[in-house]
């Protein structure tokens, strides 16, 4: 098993731990009345240049500098505005998928880690994977807490989860000598 097993860790998987953490969490956390809950996390933008016809919300852009806007004009009224060199520009909110998460824990844990780089805010929406039959089933297989193994027996096929568990011979695994010697007897 030795020459496959160094392997192990540097790819991104999870260790045992982590996995029995998640499954724990996966079985324990709110899921909010959604069957097969997903954590998706939305960037709320704002699309200008909409027709103040669809939509009420609007800002007040200064007409050199694009970047310097007022939310509310303050009191002042809309010609008093146009006169300081201001536009009035409608616009409609819009939700852009960010990621998703299993785990709420996991899009809390993104929410607050990587909020700096994005130029809107977060928030958190839990839809769920009803018919996205992959996704359950990684889901329900994530619940179990358990890894396949890693290798089977070349002979007899029993699967070998501990590198001490497995025996090596000409580069092939087995699960025992007896196993080895059983396989190289039948050439
Ligand atoms: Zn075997």
């Amino acid at each position: 098993m030795r020459e496959f097993l160094t392997s192990y860790r540097k790819d991104r998987r999870m260790n045992k731990e982590q996995l029995a953490d998640l499954a724990n969490e996966l079985k324990t956390q709110d899921n909010l009345y959604t069957a097969d809950p997903i954590f998706i996390i939305l960037e709320t933008k704002k699309i200008f240049g909409m027709d103040p016809e669809y939509t009420d919300d609007f800002e007040w852009f200064d007409e050199d500098d694009p970047d310097f806007y007022f939310e509310s004009a303050d009191g002042r009224s809309d010609d008093e505005m146009i006169e300081a060199g201001f536009i009035k520009t409608y616009y409609i909110e819009h939700d852009d998928f960010v990621c998703a998460h299993f785990t709420r824990k996991a899009a809390d844990h993104y929410r607050e880690n990587n909020s700096h780089r994005h130029r809107n805010p977060l928030k958190i929406y839990v839809d769920s994977m009803y018919r996205c039959r992959e996704m359950i089933e990684i889901r329900e297989h994530l619940m179990k807490g358990e890894c396949e193994p890693d290798y089977y027996c070349m002979f007899c096929e029993k699967p070998i989860k501990e590198k001490e568990e497995g025996y090596v011979r000409n580069n092939l695994g087995f699960c025992s000598e007896e196993c080895a010697d059983e396989y190289d007897a039948r050439g």
